[in-house]
């Protein structure tokens, strides 16, 4: 004990009560850990241990819950590998590369015995589900499973509930403002902040109020961000943990900028400022000159701004934050092409492009392991179907069984005068059948437990799907306007370069313009290919005559076909109903990649159409360079190219469209050629549901 209290006041010497009092049960539950004698205290000080390290001390806290996980699953404890299980998915879900575990860690936990759990682990059980689907980024999912946590809440009506129940809402507040729905979020963090003052949890609070504060401001809500910011100011006075002190000043600063209130902005970085010099913050310290830069770019003084932005790239490089160091690039970009600064202007430009690169490369790591991860579910998917394969034969085994009994009971029956013998053996027999009931039952319900996992991976893939396809809309509508800025500004510099004479930097430039055009191209099919779902005006059915159709796209690949000297040639067409929007981006895609793909002094294209009952057959024939049979799947994926952009321009999307298109209206797209002697597209369109012949 006497060593606890020279902790505290080392701890407090130290400016933080908050670590003080974990080093005090640390070393606490070390000592009780010395005189343990039996495995489950051992285990129960071990988790405890991984609780009160989690905050502080990832590493620690994941070791001392896997020893605790093995004690627990040595003895077959249920509950008590549940708690360790727990804790390591939080732990690992906190940190960005470790999700494949937190999932492996989830999945462990799914396929614990439920009914062993206890109710308020039953809570905790959703309260992970909720955490780990919004790591991978399903936020329905994530958002049902805290709800389910909260309907359980309730029923627990307890009064230590009501800190969990606030964290519930604070979690649901995160979820939406991760979705970018600000006003819901607000509403979940305003419940939350009333629950936390209930509880009494002061540090919860002044996070959550500073979280509300951060939703007000994305919503442009400045005056009541402001006003968050300065409660979550005022309850931080009180507090000693000079951190969240110094975050709290900083946010605040920020608000008071958005409000246009420079000066009271300022006073509240110095504060921030001189807490973060103390404790060498230096991600806090990039963030603070940042916003002291801009500040002093409204203030007319461009130069001192200059110097902070300078000052915060030193710093931001030993925090090692890409975003801040991007945000600091496009600070000094454009202050140096304000002031003209071509050379200065092109070296941060080039920063900015590389730091957005690498930002975006880590971007698709994350989606990569996502992916990977759907993959394993399919795995699983599978590993079902032939679960459920086994048990139809089981039943049909056991069917089998039941009617060999019966004509045996009738036998039986026929044979009443067998006296004794025969009466024991029916009887044997009844009891043998009711067994066999019971095992029906058993695997009945088995396969509709089965069923009901298999239909949830669908969902769960459905969704994940939609996200992908959403997040690929938004990125690519995001960027176009900020590549509209790159291509204009490039144009500024060629103009103004135009007089002088170094070749080198005239090719410089020319280079990435045409970059940055390509890009566009890009964006633009990205686009295209994201509104095959999302666009109404386009997925609207009406009567077509393919006719109409393949005339609009030879129209619009006049220019390329005179050039060529190309001809197309056309069969009987007939009339369906579909989208024409549709219809029309199909032959056009297939068509200006049979003109695009062939050497030859006359290209020839020809577009036949055959049927059976069921279903419409197209088929697009050139006289091209041909495709090698291994890649005949390949080249319906994404931005797969068989060839550079120099030999052939293009971004690989084309084929991926007309994939998309055709299996939105439940056919199928398929290829049929070898180098050298031209290749033809088919497509088949079902003439039930969505088609129809005129
Ligand atoms: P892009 O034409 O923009 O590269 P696509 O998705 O339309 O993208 O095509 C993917 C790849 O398939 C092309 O890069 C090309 O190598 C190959 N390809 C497509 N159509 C043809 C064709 N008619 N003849 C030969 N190769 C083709």
């Amino acid at each position: 004990m006497k060593y606890s209290i020279l902790i505290i006041f080392l701890s407090l010497f130290l400016g933080n009560v908050a670590s003080a009092q974990h080093n005090v049960k640390i070393y606490d539950l070390l000592n009780e850990l010395k005189f343990a004698t039996q495995d489950t205290s051992k285990g129960d000080i071990y988790l405890k241990l991984a609780q009160e390290y989690s905050s502080f001390d990832v590493t620690k806290s994941i070791s001392k819950a896997e020893l605790s996980l093995m004690i627990a699953n040595s003895r077959k404890d249920v509950r008590r590998t549940f708690d360790a299980l727990a804790v390591l998915v939080e732990t690992h879900s906190t940190i960005p590369n470790d999700l494949p575990k937190a999932v492996q860690y989830f999945s462990k936990i799914q396929n614990l015995d439920s009914t062993k759990f206890l109710l308020e682990q039953k809570a905790h059980y959703f309260g992970l589900e909720g955490r780990v689907y919004y790591v991978l980024l399903d936020y329905e999912k994530s958002k049902n499973a805290y709800l389910k946590q909260l309907s359980i809440y309730e029923k627990l009506k307890n009064e230590q509930n009501i800190d969990k129940i606030a964290n519930t809402n604070f979690a649901l507040g995160e979820l939406f403002f991760a979705q970018a729905d600000g006003e819901r979020a607000i509403s979940y963090y305003q419940k939350a902040i009333q629950l936390f003052q209930q509880s009494n949890n002061i540090n919860k609070r002044i996070e959550a109020l500073n979280a509300i504060g951060k939703a007000y401001l994305k919503i442009g809500n400045n005056s009541a961000s402001l006003q968050y910011c300065n409660d979550a100011l005022f309850l931080s006075e009180s507090l000693s943990d000079k951190k969240l002190v110094a975050h709290i000043n900083l946010n605040t600063a920020q608000a008071l900028y958005a409000n246009a209130q420079y000066d009271d902005a300022n006073d509240k970085l110095t504060i921030a400022q001189s807490i973060a010099e103390d404790a060498g913050n230096q991600h806090l310290l990039t963030n603070i000159k940042l916003l002291q830069g801009k500040i002093l770019q409204t203030k007319n003084l461009p130069l001192k701004a200059a110097a902070l932005f300078h000052e915060a790239l030193d710093i931001s490089w030993l925090a090692n934050d890409k975003v801040l160091t991007k945000d600091i690039y496009e600070a000094l970009y454009e202050y140096y092409e304000h002031i003209d600064d071509v050379r200065n202007a092109h070296f941060y430009l080039k920063g900015l492009t590389n730091m957005r690169d690498s930002l975006k490369a880590e971007e698709n790591n994350k989606q990569l392991t996502i992916s990977k991860i759907r993959f394993e579910t399919e795995e699983k998917d599978k590993e079902n179907r032939r679960l459920r394969a086994v048990q139809l034969e089981n039943q049909v085994t056991i069917q089998r069984q039941k009617f060999s009994n019966y004509i045996l009971i009738v036998l039986l029956l026929a044979g009443l005068g067998a006296g004794y013998f025969l009466y024991q053996n029916l009887k044997q027999r009844k009891a043998y059948n009711n067994i066999l009931k019971g095992e029906v039952q058993k695997r009945t319900e088995e396969l509709e437990q089965s069923n009901d996992e298999l239909t949830q991976t669908n969902r769960r893939l459905e969704q994940s799907n939609d996200e992908l396809e959403r997040f690929a809309y938004i990125a690519s509508h995001d960027l176009k306007s900020p590549l509209r800025n790159v291509i204009s500004f490039l144009n500024l510099i060629e103009r103004k370069i135009k007089k002088q004479d170094d070749d080198d930097l005239k090719s410089y430039i020319r280079f990435a313009t045409e970059n940055a055009k390509q890009m566009n191209v890009l964006i633009q099919d990205v686009l295209e290919f994201s509104r095959i779902d999302t666009d109404s005006q386009s997925n609207r059915l009406e009567r077509i005559d393919i006719n109409d159709s393949l005339m609009l796209a030879i129209q619009n690949l006049h220019e390329a076909m005179k050039e060529q000297n190309a001809e197309i040639i056309i069969g009987k067409m007939p009339t369906i109903t579909a989208s024409s929007v549709h219809v029309l981006q199909l032959f056009q895609n297939f068509i200006s990649n049979g003109l695009k793909y062939n050497r030859s002094d006359k290209p020839e294209i020809l577009i036949t159409h055959t049927d059976t009952p069921e279903q419409h057959i197209f088929a697009i024939k050139d006289n091209g360079i041909g495709i090698d049979p291994k890649y005949h799947d390949q080249i319906f994926e994404m931005f797969k190219r068989l060839h550079t952009r120099e030999e052939f321009k293009g971004t690989g999307i084309g084929l991926a469209i007309c994939k998309k298109i055709v299996h939105n209206m439940d056919g199928r797209v398929w290829v049929d050629s070898e180098v050298g002697t031209g290749t033809t597209f088919y497509f088949s369109i079902p003439k039930a549901n969505h088609i129809s012949i005129a």
